[in-house]
């Protein structure tokens, strides 16, 4: 397989995006929460320094798979500061990702924990912790630009394994701004399209 050497520019486009993404207060609504949650903490935390803001994709800039979350969750991502890091979630996906090769150690535990992927990148549909879960239409438009610009750097993605319905949404829609150019007609004829992507999962 010949996945393309990611340069410099990319690496650096990666950051600034990711820095733009941490400092972002475009939905007033999770704005207010991550940092309510951030504030009152779970009586476990209390000694924990909450991360309270939007979290950005964390990985291998060469990846081939792209793996898209629904949001961080209040006390995992939005209490440690990555996705998929800190909660059953993370444990589970690790884990996986582990056994496959993607990762170097089974647990996703804090920022320092010394994780790093191989040939896999992690982003979500949306980068703050939403109330149960569930973030507005609004909130998951108003977030769709930053999986587009990702989808847009990452040079070697063939993969985005979407886990969940908003993800798989947000992973279609994001796709055709990106390079794909028959999401919306749907799955199947976008992977003719585009062979070189394709939406491999979702569940839910
Ligand atoms: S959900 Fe996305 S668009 Fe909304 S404030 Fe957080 S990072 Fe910004």
């Amino acid at each position: 397989m010949n996945v393309q050497r990611v340069s410099q520019r990319i690496r650096m486009s990666l950051e600034t995006l990711n820095s733009q993404i941490v400092a972002c207060r475009r939905c007033p609504r999770l704005v207010a929460y991550r940092q309510r949650v951030a504030r009152t903490r779970k009586p476990q935390y209390q000694h924990w320094e909450y991360w309270g803001r939007p979290l950005p994709g964390f990985g291998d800039p060469a990846a081939r798979l792209l793996i898209v979350g629904l949001a961080p969750a209040g006390h995992g991502g939005n209490r440690t500061g990555r996705v998929f890091t800190g909660d059953p979630s993370a444990a589970f996906l690790m884990r996986a990702l582990h056994e496959a090769g993607f990762a170097n150690q089974p647990t996703s535990e804090h920022r320092e924990d010394g994780l790093r992927l191989r040939d896999a990148y992690i982003a979500a549909a949306v980068r703050c912790a939403p109330p149960e879960n569930r973030p507005t239409s609004k909130e998951e438009r108003n977030c769709l630009p930053y999986l587009v610009q990702e989808l847009t750097l990452l040079p070697n993605v063939r993969v985005v394994l979407a886990l969940g319905g908003i993800a798989f949404s947000a992973s279609l829609r994001a796709a055709v701004p990106a390079g794909g150019t028959a999401a919306a007609r749907g799955v199947s004829s976008w992977r003719r399209a585009r062979l070189w992507r394709t939406i491999a999962s979702a569940f839910r």
